[in-house]
């Protein structure tokens, strides 16, 4: 099945589990009553240029190329400006404007190429598409991978492409719901016999711009957690129990503030 495919059947996503867990007012606003977003945040835009240029960088390397690092630059100017340029819903953090971040985005890829390790992984797949069940779970999970390489014994390594403003915490490194999911899902996609690894390789967006790789992996107790977080949610959705966050800080970049605050004063 491919991706677009996979979008049209019902699901839950591992980013549709995550805002609920977080909050459920905001799941319940995006996602049922699909409410557009106030705001679309720079980060967010940003992000998604980054990792549909890395996706061309590693289909070029499946297919044997070795994509120079101007080309890679064109690629993430290309998408930049397709989804940033002259769009007013775009919501820049204070110092940050369309070219500043055109110019960030092209600093961190040259940072990318130049502190990859050459580990001469195999390609297996880019984006690789996923779509698995989880016991006690009514609805079908899907997932898209970003990349999925074998290493010289066999492993199996499934990396997740991120940007972040900051180097990203161990612990969430160790705790991801997301690749605890995408663990899940590989091995009903072709892959139950197979040791598999994870790892993030994450653009940091400091002053100095910075690569960071964090490798990871998950046993069977995590997964069993993370089964019963989703029956949890699963059955908190389905039962229309959409408490709010008390985070506060989540509040204040949240994309549904005013719909969310008619809600609760409705
Ligand atoms: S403003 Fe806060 S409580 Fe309301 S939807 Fe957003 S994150 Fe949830």
């Amino acid at each position: 099945m491919d991706v677009a495919s996979i979008k049209k059947i019902p699901h839950l996503s591992s980013s549709a589990i995550s805002d609920f867990l977080s909050c459920g007012i905001m799941y319940r606003l995006a996602r049922i009553e699909k409410l557009p977003r106030e705001f679309i945040p720079d980060a967010l835009e940003f992000g998604s240029a980054i990792h549909r240029a890395l996706a061309d960088f590693w289909l070029a390397k499946k297919a044997g190329h070795y994509m120079p690092i101007t080309e890679l630059q064109q690629k993430f100017e290309s998408y930049w400006t397709e989804a940033a340029k002259d769009n007013n819903e775009i919501k820049y953090k204070e110092d940050k404007d369309f070219e500043t971040l055109l110019k960030e985005g092209k600093e961190l890829l040259s940072v990318y190429v130049s502190s990859i390790p050459d580990t001469n992984f195999k390609v297996l797949a880019v984006e690789e598409p996923i779509v698995f069940e989880l016991p006690g779970v009514i609805i079908p999970i899907i997932g898209i991978v970003d990349l999925v390489e074998e290493d010289s014994d066999g492993t199996v390594v499934i990396t997740d492409h991120k940007t972040a403003g900051k180097s990203y915490p161990f612990d969430d490194v160790n705790s991801n719901i997301q690749m605890t999911l995408y663990g899940m899902g590989m091995k009903q996609n072709g892959y139950a016999d197979r040791e598999i690894l994870m790892k993030f390789d994450t653009l940091i967006k400091t002053k100095i711009p910075k690569f960071e790789q964090y490798y990871t992996s998950r046993n069977s107790e995590d997964e069993v957690k993370l089964i019963k977080k989703v029956q949890l949610a699963c059955h908190g959705i389905t039962s229309q129990v959409f408490l709010p966050t008390q985070e506060t800080w989540r509040c204040k970049g949240c994309q549904f503030s005013l719909a969310c605050n008619a809600y609760l004063l409705s």
